[in-house]
């Protein structure tokens, strides 16, 4: 559970608007302006902590979508990547291979399988 910058920020600001509340309480002279300073600070610490709530690192999501790994299968003979292991050409001989690998490896998406969308 990593905390996010705005939500550090956003605590920081609201520690600040409460101090300058209290500050209220002392002998100051220009309450009125002290008064919405700190209930700015606080609205917009406020803000910054439900903000870091709502939308998390967006980088994070992205990564985690991008390890999601499609395997394909191939043979130890064939130069064909197959979406399915049931798939004839692979004469129940098939092993998992990761689709990157598969691509790097010169394997082609087999025309029997049809998944169109591993090509
Ligand atoms: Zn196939």
């Amino acid at each position: 559970m990593k905390k996010g910058k705005k939500f550090i920020i956003g605590i920081v600001l609201l520690a600040i608007g409460v101090v300058g509340l209290f500050g209220l309480f002392g002998n100051t002279d220009d309450k009125a302006a002290l008064a919405v300073g700190c209930v700015l600070l606080i609205a917009a610490g406020a803000v910054l902590v439900v903000l870091d709530r709502k939308f998390p690192d967006k980088n994070d999501s992205g990564s985690d979508r991008k390890k999601s790994k499609v395997y394909v299968f191939v043979t130890k003979t064939g130069k064909k990547y197959h979406s399915s292991p049931s798939c004839s050409a692979l004469n129940g001989g098939g092993y998992r291979m990761e689709i990157n690998k598969a691509r790097k490896g010169g394997y082609t998406p087999c025309e029997k399988c049809q998944y169109d969308y591993l090509k």
